[in-house]
Order: C-alpha cells, then structure tokens, then sequence
C-alpha cells in the first residue's frame, strides 16, 4: 500500500495562476464538483501529479490562503536544482504546465500546524517557502483578530524571492498591532518593506518578543534549528513553538 492509497482524491481545476516572485507562483484551485472542503488554516493538502512516463509523484503543498471563499490558493516554489542537481521534478513540471483549466487530484485538507482559537501574542517565522502557512495565518487573524499582536519575521535571499509579499503585506496593513522585519541575504538597502530590510540571515537577538507568544516556525531544517535554539534562548516554552521543515534541502 502507498501513502496514495490512504488519501480520498478529487479532481480539481486550476483557476487561476499568480505569478509571486522570480521563483515562486500561485495557484488558485476550485473543485470540479461540488464544495470546497473546509480547512484550518495552516493545513496542507497533498497533489498527485502523472508525470510524463507515466510514473506518479506525490508532493505536499500548504494552503497559502485563509478558510472561505470557492477556491484553495497553494504556493508553490519552483525548485532549479542546487549545483549538480535537476530541477525538482513536481514543481518543475507544475512551473511548465499548470494554467487555468488544468485539472489536478487533491487529496482533503491535512496538517497539525494549525491557528488555535486563543488572542495572545502571536509570533510567525519563516524562511523562503515558509512563507506559505504564515499567509494564510496572516489573513485569517487579519479578518478575524485584526488587533491582536502579531510579529511577521521572515528571512529569503532577496526582496525579489520573497514569495506571497504583497499579499501578507496588504493584510498586515489592516491590523493594528503588527511588527514585520524581513532579513535578505542580497539587496536589504534598497528593498521596499514596510520596515527597512535587515541584510544578512535571520538574527532574532535584539527582537523582542514575549515569552508567552504562540510561535509557527516554517522553513528549511537548519533554518529551523538555529532559529528554535533562538527562541529557546529567550524563554519561550517549547510546546509553544509550532514547527514544518519546508524547503527544497529538506
Ligand atoms: C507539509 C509540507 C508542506 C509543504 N508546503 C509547500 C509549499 O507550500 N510550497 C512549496 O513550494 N513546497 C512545499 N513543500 C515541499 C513540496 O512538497 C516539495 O517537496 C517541493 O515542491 C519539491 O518537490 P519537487 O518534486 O519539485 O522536487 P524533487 O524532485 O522532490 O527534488 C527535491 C530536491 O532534491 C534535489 N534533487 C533532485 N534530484 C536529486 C538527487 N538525485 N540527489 C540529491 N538531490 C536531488 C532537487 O534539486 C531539489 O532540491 C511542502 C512539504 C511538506 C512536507
């Protein structure tokens, strides 16, 4: 039995396509048939993909947008291959071929990194690609606790690869309580956030953060471990930071 015998599929369409960055693009998908399922936003759902020869390839991609609406959005990265190695096979063939009126099976909603009900502080960190779940936190609290306290830190390689900004930017503007920093690798003095871009890796050490913040963590593995030792240093609880490993060394 393989992991795509456990899943129920639908069939879904291609809607609409976004392009987000110079590597990453947007997919807006709606049921051929009936209803959206509901989601709990930071969920994923998984893609069934028959690439050519016939093999079928199996990827997981987050629901980059909040609950609601007739349409999933998924942000996907087109992965080109670190030196020596091909371009990732599902997002490389999505990055060709999916457009409106593509269809796609869609297994149901999946996930533990979920928003909970509470309105304390609220702390979202991600790294490339880790931006997806933290968008669709972003629009859900965005709707729904435009006041609570929300920190929006988040580290790429530059402004230009920053996937799904403008669209966390534009939420982040209607909440009264926001604090964003973005760290780019290349091109942090001339990048136009909201805050001025920091150059360089994520570096947490002067950014003040609650201990009793709820944290969602999402990005590459060592991202992720150089960052939780980070929070751990500043006495948050562990229960308290939610974690996904994204990312294409993943
Ligand atoms: C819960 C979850 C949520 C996710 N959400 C998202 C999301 O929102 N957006 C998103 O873009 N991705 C997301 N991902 C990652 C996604 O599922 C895929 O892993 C990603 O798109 C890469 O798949 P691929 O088929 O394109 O790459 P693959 O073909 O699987 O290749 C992956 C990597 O391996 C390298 N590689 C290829 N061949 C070799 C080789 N022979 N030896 C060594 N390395 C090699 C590639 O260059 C690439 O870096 C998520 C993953 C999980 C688990």
């Amino acid at each position: 039995m393989t992991a795509g015998d456990l899943q129920t599929w639908r069939r879904y369409r291609v809607v609409d396509r976004i392009e987000e960055s110079g590597e990453a693009f947007s997919l807006l998908l709606a049921p051929v048939e009936g209803d959206l399922p509901a989601h709990r936003t930071g969920q994923y759902v998984t893609i069934a993909v028959d690439l050519p020869g016939g093999e079928r390839h199996l990827r997981q991609y987050t629901i980059s947008s909040g609950p609601g609406g007739g349409s999933f959005r998924v942000t996907i990265k087109h992965v080109a291959g670190a030196a020596g190695f091909g371009t990732g096979q599902v997002s490389g063939w999505m990055h060709a071929n999916a457009r409106p009126g593509l269809t796609l099976e869609v297994s149901e909603p999946r996930g533990e990194l979920v928003l909970d009900d509470s309105d304390g502080p609220l702390v979202l960190i991600s790294a490339g690609i880790g931006v997806t779940p933290m968008a669709a936190i972003v629009e859900d609290v965005a709707r729904r606790q435009p006041d609570r306290e929300v920190w929006l830190l988040h580290a790429d390689h530059s402004h230009e690869s920053h996937a799904l900004y403008q669209t966390v930017r534009r939420h982040a503007l209607t909440m009264s309580r926001v604090h964003t920093q973005a760290w780019y690798e290349r091109g942090a003095e001339s990048a136009p956030t909201l805050r001025p871009a920091r150059p360089g890796f994520m570096d947490l050490d002067d950014i003040d953060l609650p201990t009793d913040a709820t944290v969602f963590l999402c990005g590459p593995p060592q991202f992720m471990r150089q960052i939780r030792t980070a929070l751990l240093a500043k006495g948050i609880d562990d229960r308290n930071i939610h974690r996904e490993t994204i990312g294409a060394d993943s």
